[in-house]
């Protein structure tokens, strides 16, 4: 057995590692002895910060004893509530805080994205999407297609990986847009993959789009709080993402929007509108006038949820503290430990289907296991070791650099090497 593939070296790992007291931080939940659960499943809900209790509590309490007057007088007033996230937020996705806004949910605002920035015309008028792109953001983008009257089936272009293999390649998706040069109006691209965690590049992307006069659109779903995806400098036109997976904001809770800055004073541009999109001076006047604020804060409708942004600002302030190159930098050393030791399993045994190259992934990694099926996924989940199960034969593993550990990880795989060998 190699030195590094014993408990004894996972903890020393642990024990070196500058961001290890962070786990404490947060719930890890755990089995009827107190033994932690290992949790794997960050990519699909993080876990909760035991922080979030004194910040929704904080809000309860000034909205008993202030009412109404609580947009004001709270502690952090709830007026201006959402302005109290966007530094941290455009720090955390690499924008300019004009660029970012914290408001409804991915979908919500994949599709308010979608009314501003596809702009079909007779002859431009395709989109393109990865062919396993989220059911989600498929279901909204072939929406958007029939709502302008174009049929899916011949709008929709799909950037397939190629026959036998799973990732995607950018070379394929420039011949798709030199194919279609005049006709696609918009890249709809999740910026990591869901189902392979395949990390694109951006900036190749957006170049890509924008030669033939296209907008690009990038789905952060799986990247906000997981790789650094540099928005204002990729030159994308928008993103839109979640924050209850890796940024540990609770379940449904908001998501978020970029607006890349060329678009910021565009008052003329298409949108759906509602009041807390308008000039915060004149808002309250009632005036007939829609008149946008600049950039991103421009889209938002509703007053929002108060609650749900007091999650997702107790889990920026651990990123704030935190910052994202020290994240990144212990998430590329878990994931690649958790690698190594899937690789010591046999490759005959395990096979990875995410990308090699810690800079085309984030802390996911997607694997098969030779002949398994869903009762792999159950035994594991019946150890307490959370991970996920996507159809048709892959389990997405995600250590999470903030709560989990190397020991995590060590136990996951010996749990797995058991489970396998019986
Ligand atoms: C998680 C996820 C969603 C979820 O959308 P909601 O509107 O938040 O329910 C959408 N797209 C992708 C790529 C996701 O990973």
């Amino acid at each position: 057995m190699k030195q590094t593939n014993t408990l004894e070296y996972a903890k020393k790992l642990d024990a070196n590692n500058a961001l290890s007291h962070y786990r404490s931080q947060f719930h890890i939940p755990k089995d009827s002895q107190g033994n932690d659960w290992i949790y794997l499943c960050g990519n699909s809900l993080g876990l909760q910060p035991k922080a979030t209790q004194s910040y929704i509590n904080q809000e309860l309490k000034d909205w008993a004893n202030f009412g109404v007057e609580g947009h004001f007088e709270a502690k952090n007033p709830w007026m201006p509530y959402h302005e109290f996230l966007t530094e941290t937020m455009a720090k955390v996705v690499g924008a300019k805080p004009v660029e970012v806004v914290v408001m409804n949910t991915l979908t919500t605002n994949l599709h308010l994205a979608m009314v501003s920035f596809y702009e079909p015309t007779a002859i431009k008028n395709k989109i393109v999407i990865e062919s396993d792109a989220f059911p989600s953001d498929r279901y909204a983008v072939e929406s958007q297609l029939r709502f302008h009257g174009f049929d899916p089936k011949d709008y929709l272009l799909e950037w397939k990986p190629r026959d036998g293999e799973e990732l995607l390649h950018i070379e394929d998706l420039q011949k798709i847009v030199n194919d279609n040069a005049d006709e696609i109006a918009l890249l709809m691209i999740g910026g990591v993959n869901y189902y392979t965690g395949q990390f694109f590049d951006l900036k190749k992307i957006a170049e890509l789009g924008h030669q033939i006069g296209a907008k690009v659109g990038i789905d952060l779903a799986h990247g906000v709080g997981n790789i650094q995806p540099e928005l204002h400098n990729s030159n994308i036109d928008f993103a839109v993402w979640c924050t209850y997976k890796y940024m540990n904001s609770g379940p449904g809770s908001l998501g978020g929007l970029f607006v890349n800055e060329r678009h910021a004073n565009k008052k003329d541009i298409k949108r759906f509108t509602g009041w807390w999109g308008h000039n915060k001076d004149t808002r309250f006047n009632m005036r007939h006038d829609f008149d946008a604020l600049q950039g991103a804060e421009g889209w938002q409708l509703s007053n929002p949820p108060i609650l749900s942004m007091a999650a997702i600002k107790a889990s920026l302030d651990i990123f704030n503290e935190v910052g994202m190159d020290s994240l990144r930098e212990k998430s590329k050393e878990l994931t690649g430990y958790l690698e190594m030791l899937l690789k010591d399993l046999g490759e005959g045994v395990i096979r990875i289907i995410t990308p090699k190259n810690p800079n085309e992934r984030g802390c996911q990694l997607s694997i098969q296991v030779k002949s398994a099926d869903k009762s792999l996924h159950q035994k594991l989940t019946a150890a307490n070791v959370i991970t996920d199960w996507r159809e048709p034969d892959v389990i997405r593993v995600a250590p999470t650099p903030l709560y989990n550990s190397f020991e995590d990880v060590y136990k996951f795989v010996a749990i797995l090497k058991n489970i396998i060998s019986e």
